[in-house]
């Protein structure tokens, strides 16, 4: 069912459209506050950065569907109140398909025309199993069909270069990743990595498989060695072993590690950008000093 949408949107310059442009896009992402404190710090992340001029920022979705509406509300108020062409992520998790097509609707009535639909983890354990909600959707594919019946929105979708956790193999995630673009997709955001030849990979064998869906790297640099032991549950494969040397050989000087990490992000972005990146998506954490830091770096 369209929800008679595109006349509410036209205006709204579509992320689909900027990334297929000429040069590549620079973005940030952002995650909904959930203290005061933490709304207040994001506020103050946006406008810091939004002298960068970044091409969009995008905002997103509490683990669980939890963030529901504190996505909607971030997103709304930065279409309305900054200059930043917002992104709203949306996930099927806890959702039933009427749930969805609720949220999509405030999403057009607030102007938003560029949605990041990913599937979602569980809430609590997020490798814990996937149950799907018994009147949802099950794969993000069956979400960019969603939103694209709903109206003229620009839907991005999720790739991931060390393949996805839950994929058996890289080829069956390959395939599933093109059956997504194949839905609708019109670009994708890539989970964080920590080597640009992780990326081309991925790019290699999206483009072997015959999708020319842009597929934009997201990027967050090393600040900390907590980063590092993390590195498995944000990006999805153990930190690359070389460059944990590089780390763990200055481990007692934190300002050390912090410049190592802004340094070797930096590195990372030249070189995907050499290679002809569609653009750049920086997790940001909600803090603005790195991310200057290393857009500085880059100029
Ligand atoms: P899907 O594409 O549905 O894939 C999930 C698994 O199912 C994969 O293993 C895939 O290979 C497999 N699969 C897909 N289609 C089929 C099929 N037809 N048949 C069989 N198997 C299939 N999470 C949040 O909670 N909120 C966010 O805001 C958020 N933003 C994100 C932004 C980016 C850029 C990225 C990379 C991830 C984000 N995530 C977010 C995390 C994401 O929700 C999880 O990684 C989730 O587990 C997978 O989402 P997906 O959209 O890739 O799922």
């Amino acid at each position: 069912m369209a929800l008679g949408l595109p006349s509410q949107l036209p205006a709204t310059p579509a992320i689909g459209d900027l990334v297929r442009g000429p040069g590549p896009t620079f973005s940030f992402e952002f995650m909904p506050p959930k203290t005061p404190e933490a709304e207040q710090l994001l506020w103050q992340t946006i406008r810091e950065l939004e002298p960068l001029r970044p091409d969009f920022v995008s905002i997103t979705y509490g683990a669980g569907g939890s963030t529901r509406d504190t996505t909607v509300d971030v997103t709304e108020r930065v279409a309305g109140e900054t200059t930043l062409l917002p992104m709203a992520h949306l996930t099927a998790v806890n959702h039933s398909v009427a749930e969805l097509r609720h949220v999509i609707g405030r999403l057009a009535g607030a102007g938003i025309r560029n949605v990041l639909a990913v599937r979602g983890d569980p809430p609590g354990d997020p490798t814990g199993e996937w149950v799907r909600h018994p009147e949802g959707v099950l794969y993000a594919e069956d979400l960019v069909r969603l939103l694209k019946e709903s109206g003229d929105f620009s839907v991005g979708v999720a790739a991931f270069p060390y393949k996805h956790p839950r994929s058996g193999d890289v080829d069956s995630d390959t395939r599933h990743f093109v059956r997504k673009c194949r839905a609708g997709a019109d670009f994708a955001i890539t989970q964080m990595f920590f080597e640009a030849d992780n990326y081309l990979r991925l790019r290699d064998r999206v483009t072997a498989a015959g999708c020319d869906t842009p597929v934009v790297p997201g990027v967050m640099p090393v600040l900390r060695m907590g980063t590092i032991e993390r590195a498995a549950q944000l990006s999805g494969a153990p930190f690359p072993a070389g460059l944990r040397a590089r780390f763990e050989r200055i481990a007692d000087d934190p300002a050390a590690v912090r410049e190592l990490g802004l340094e070797l992000c930096a590195e990372m972005c030249r070189r995907l950008l050499d290679e002809g990146v569609p653009g750049l998506h920086f997790i940001t954490m909600n803090r603005s000093t790195a991310t200057r830091e290393v857009w500085q770096k880059l100029r």
